[in-house]
């Protein structure tokens, strides 16, 4: 593992983010989120999911589509993420906004602040939506140049060991996906049992394209990546800050600062169950950072077609981020 460096990591190009009044002019009104989810829903145009019918006439008092062949009944935000609240489509909207701009993330209790909801609903949406990112990235592979390193978030405030095999800390694998010649291109976080063959094999095989090739530290498992028949180069790093150095792992060794400075900026801590939404959020981000503001839309894109989880299952355990 390399030890994550201080506050002068290098910072990979980010773009301009959204300005709030841009924002406010796109998505400030009902009608038009309403109008962005309609045209996620049904691009081609209403169709009917009972019988598949495209001709419908509105119920206007109920923001009803009704199918003319069936007559079936449809809320355009009926199955998503969006219907699990009675709040208005303008909130989710600002809240999509406040989790897409912000590099660091933003706290439920802040965000529960700017959307004026309480701390508890601010948490339900943010968490809702970063299942979202989860689902969204979970099945695309790495390719090309990779640099990988083993990570643990959580813990170091309980005054616990510190490093490897730590009690209290979740481990993950920290990877990113460069160009040949090493700029960064994309980033893979995933939480693992724990650093053994067996974990790394299955992180391989889910996360990394067979033609890669792979860079990475001694560790002894990380030899388990190979199984997915990518090519893996072994770098003898040593340890300490002058591992963190190391040119061939910059962008892996600049994510984990990076994730390190936003988690314990913005969140006093994070459970166990809850780290892989963590991660996917700050994975999501960071590989749409030079198209910030077609987030918004994207994200709302996949919202309508991600199957809400239930509350239940999303807070299995209480989380005070
Ligand atoms: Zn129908």
């Amino acid at each position: 593992m390399q030890a994550i460096a201080g506050s002068n990591h290098p910072c990979p190009q980010w773009e301009r983010v959204l300005a709030e009044p841009a924002f406010e002019q796109q998505y400030g009104t009902e009608e038009q989120c309403r109008a962005v989810v309609i045209a996620s829903r049904w691009p081609k145009g209403f169709e009917c999911p009972a019988c598949g019918g495209r001709q419908y006439s509105l119920v206007t008092t109920r923001d009803l589509y009704q199918c003319t062949s069936c007559r079936r009944q449809t809320s355009p935000i009926a199955g998503t993420i969006f219907a699990s609240t009675h709040l208005p489509l303008r909130i989710w909207f600002r809240a999509i906004y406040h989790l897409t701009q912000t590099k660091q993330g933003i706290s439920s209790i802040e965000l529960g602040r700017r959307l004026g909801v309480t701390q508890t609903t601010a948490w339900k949406i943010k968490h809702k939506l970063k299942q979202v990112m989860l689902e969204r990235d979970a099945n695309k592979r790495l390719i090309g140049r990779v640099e990988i390193d083993d990570a643990y978030l959580g813990g170091e405030r309980s005054g616990g060991k510190r490093g490897r095999g730590a009690p209290g800390k979740t481990p993950f694998v920290a990877a990113v996906e460069t160009t040949p010649e090493g700029k960064p291109v994309r980033l893979k976080l995933r939480r693992v049992t724990s650093f053994c063959d067996k974990a790394m094999s299955s992180f391989a095989k889910r996360s990394l394209d067979p033609n890669c090739s792979v860079v990475s530290d001694g560790l002894r498992c990380f030899a388990s990546i190979a199984d997915v028949g990518c090519a893996h180069e072994v770098i003898k790093t040593g340890s300490g800050p002058k591992a963190a150095r190391t040119p061939a792992f910059k962008w892996v060794n600049t994510a984990l600062g990076n994730i390190k400075a936003a988690i314990t900026g913005t969140y006093r801590a994070i459970s166990s169950q809850h780290v892989p939404r963590y991660l996917a959020e700050f994975e999501y981000r960071f590989n749409r950072r030079y198209d910030l503001a077609s987030m918004i839309p994207r994200l709302a894109w996949a919202a309508v077609r991600t199957t809400p989880m239930p509350y239940r299952l999303l807070k299995l355990a209480e989380c005070c981020a």
